[in-house]
């Protein structure tokens, strides 16, 4: 067994899916992955996604996994399969405008901030509670959030990481209690990368994230 059928048997023993991140990684490659059964695939620039989505078949699942400038989001939003990286209300706005003139509904994760060091992106607990309490919310009927997505701090101390997606996990089942409790669709934590999947599967993640340590490292 090679490492890709081994950490996709892995994660499917935890319910989660893998999200193979392709980033910089050539059409050919993907196309591998793709006969041997794979459909979910990372990508974290438009420029690079859009012409691997013209070549691939139609059936993939592509997951936007980069920070999202908001003039981007007309290129992805005809065939996007899930946004992870959503962190305000103005890209919220635009991936909802882009959704209804698509005539489509777009997943979206709101990404959250819970490394301690300095990251540019991502919500504070609170300012991601005000987002999906805002009243506006209830008028975006193209877009459907669909969970939460973080990243941990890169050190090597796992009891760190841990306490990071813990508190991914914590904030993901209050806010699904006090907001979701209707419907089944707050259902994805998006957590753990190449080098803390297994902690991230051990705190609950639903969707991993894995590029490097299946694919080989990037340039
Ligand atoms: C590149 C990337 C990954 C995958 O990283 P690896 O360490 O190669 O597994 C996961 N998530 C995001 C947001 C990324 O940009």
């Amino acid at each position: 067994m090679d490492i890709f059928a081994q950490i996709s048997s892995e994660i499917k023993e935890f319910n989660s899916t893998l999200v193979l991140v392709t980033k910089t990684k050539s059409a050919e490659l993907i196309s591998e992955y793709y006969n041997r059964g794979h459909r979910d695939f990372g990508e974290n620039k438009v420029q690079e996604l859009l012409p691997k989505y013209d070549t691939l078949p139609k059936d993939i699942r592509w997951h936007f996994i980069g920070h999202l400038q908001k003039n981007k989001v007309k290129y992805i939003a005809p065939f996007v399969n899930l946004i992870h990286s959503v962190d305000s209300l103005e890209l919220l706005e635009e991936i909802n405008d882009r959704g209804l003139k698509n005539e489509r509904i777009i997943g979206v994760l709101l990404e959250i901030k819970i490394a301690d060091e300095f990251t540019k992106y991502g919500l504070s607990e609170e300012e991601c509670v005000d987002l999906i309490a805002n009243p506006v919310l209830k008028t975006f009927h193209n877009i459907r959030i669909k969970g939460l997505m973080g990243m941990a701090s890169f050190v090597d101390d796992e009891k760190t990481i841990k306490k990071e997606f813990e508190s991914l996990k914590d904030l993901y089942v209050k806010l699904k209690s006090r907001f979701f409790s209707d419907s089944d669709e707050f259902c994805e934590l998006s957590m753990g990368m190449s080098g803390d999947y297994k902690i991230a599967l051990d705190c609950g993640s639903t969707m991993v994230r894995i590029g490097s340590l299946i694919l080989g490292s990037r340039k």
